[in-house]
């Protein structure tokens, strides 16, 4: 076990600081880090990291992308919001570009992940009601276990999470779990005529980048179509290139009815989403039934048409496909003995730490974080690698040997 000699007296002050005035909602590896370029970051005793962890995939496009930065800059400069209470002279242009990018009718823009989220539950609802003909208030949305949508009272109700519901209650109903990657379970919940969504990670990414069956999501999307049922894709954390394709959907040639966005969408430098939708669905919401101060903002416009463009310019889907397959041949060639599970796809992968003690995983992200890169355990003894796309094979090799290192030094 790393012991916390590791920290330096400047880091320590940090630490220190942040946990007398900030609540401990969150327990971060003790780093601190001060600057981030490209898939580097660097602490506050400058000492540079690979930064595995990439924002939860909000920095796919690197840090501080130098075309990102400047048209934030450069908007920032001229206006940043007006709200919706009048027009901005980007919003349309946003709208008209991400509509285009993904082939949808309407684009509702958000901040947060999680508010796509909630917007994606009420647009289903509505549209269960107005176009569906479901009774008033009998609207189910059909959920997968092990999921993560974020953390509003609404969406940590169909968390199967018990941490993330301790004490929260009551809790909004109107959910049903179903297990991941099971059609028939799916077959069965769509039996219900009341069911108007069914919400799905297209790989679970905080349950440890759990990837379904090949297959599934294209099954799934069309038993949804067969049921009269919105297939909601959340692909906050998947989409962007992130799995090698645009969305992690396009794998399997799936369009979603309702498309969730966000964390990359800005390239990490601000809260932005979207909800994308055709407009049988997207019009049922009229001027005042949902909104937010911020949303469609023209700073996050000009950013995220930018954010999106750098993806396709600098060919990011295809690289994260292809280093990601050397990537995890690599890790399964290092042949440690504490791995027991190498998964993923494109950049996004995960390996499953298999010890008696269960803090390895988390002694092992000390250990790679003394030796130069920066990963973050989820659910335990599960470690989730996901670089900035733009991440090249030399740098990979390095981490490959980086992480074999820490293997062996655990
Ligand atoms: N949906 C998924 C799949 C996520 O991974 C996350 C965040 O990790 C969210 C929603 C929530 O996003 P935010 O933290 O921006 O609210």
């Amino acid at each position: 076990m790393l012991s916390v000699k590791t920290i330096s007296p400047l880091t320590e002050q940090y630490l220190h600081r942040e946990e007398e005035f900030g609540a401990h909602n969150y327990h971060p590896l003790p780093v601190v880090i001060s600057r981030g370029e490209g898939v580097y970051v660097w602490d506050v005793d400058g000492r540079r990291y690979y930064d595995f962890l990439s924002g939860y995939s909000a920095v796919n496009q690197g840090h501080c992308h130098p075309r990102i930065i400047d048209a934030f800059v450069s908007q920032a400069q001229k206006l940043t919001l007006t709200s919706r209470a009048f027009h901005n002279d980007v919003l349309g242009e946003y709208a008209e570009f991400i509509t285009k990018f993904f082939g949808y009718d309407k684009v509702l823009p958000m901040n947060t992940g999680v508010e796509a989220v909630e917007t994606g539950l009420k647009l289903a609802r509505r549209w269960g009601y107005e176009v569906k003909g479901v009774p008033g208030n009998k609207g189910k949305i059909i959920t997968c276990s092990q999921n993560f949508h974020g953390r509003t009272i609404s969406v940590v109700s169909f968390s199967s999470d018990e941490q993330s519901k301790r004490d929260f209650g009551p809790f909004t109903p109107g959910f049903e779990q179903i297990p991941y990657n099971d059609t028939a379970a799916l077959q069965q919940a769509l039996q219900d005529e009341n069911v108007v969504g069914f919400l799905v990670e297209p790989i679970q990414g905080e349950a440890g980048v759990i990837v379904p069956d090949d297959g599934y999501l294209a099954k799934a999307a069309a038993m949804c179509k067969e049921a009269n049922v919105l297939f909601i894709a959340d692909e906050i954390q998947t989409g962007l290139a992130r799995t090698g394709m645009m969305l992690a959907c396009d794998h399997e040639n799936v369009r979603p009815d309702i498309l969730l966005l966000g964390k990359a969408l800005s390239g990490g430098t601000m809260p932005v989403s979207a909800v994308l939708a055709d407009n049988d669905i997207m019009l049922t919401i009229k001027p005042g039934d949902h909104g937010s101060t911020y949303g469609g903002n023209p700073l996050a416009c000009r950013v995220a048409m930018t954010a999106l463009q750098v993806l396709v310019d600098e060919k990011m889907a295809e690289n994260s496909l292809g280093q990601g397959a050397h990537f995890r041949n690599e890790i399964r060639g290092l042949n440690s003995e504490f791995v027991s599970v190498v998964r993923g796809k494109g950049l996004f992968n995960a390996i499953e730490i298999s010890h008696p003690n269960k803090e390895a995983a988390w002694d092992i992200c000390m250990s790679m974080k003394q030796n130069g890169l920066l990963a973050k355990p989820t659910h335990g003894d599960k470690i989730r690698f996901a670089p900035p796309l733009l991440i090249n094979r030399a740098q990979i090799d390095e981490c490959v040997s980086i992480i074999g290192k820490s293997l062996a030094d655990f």
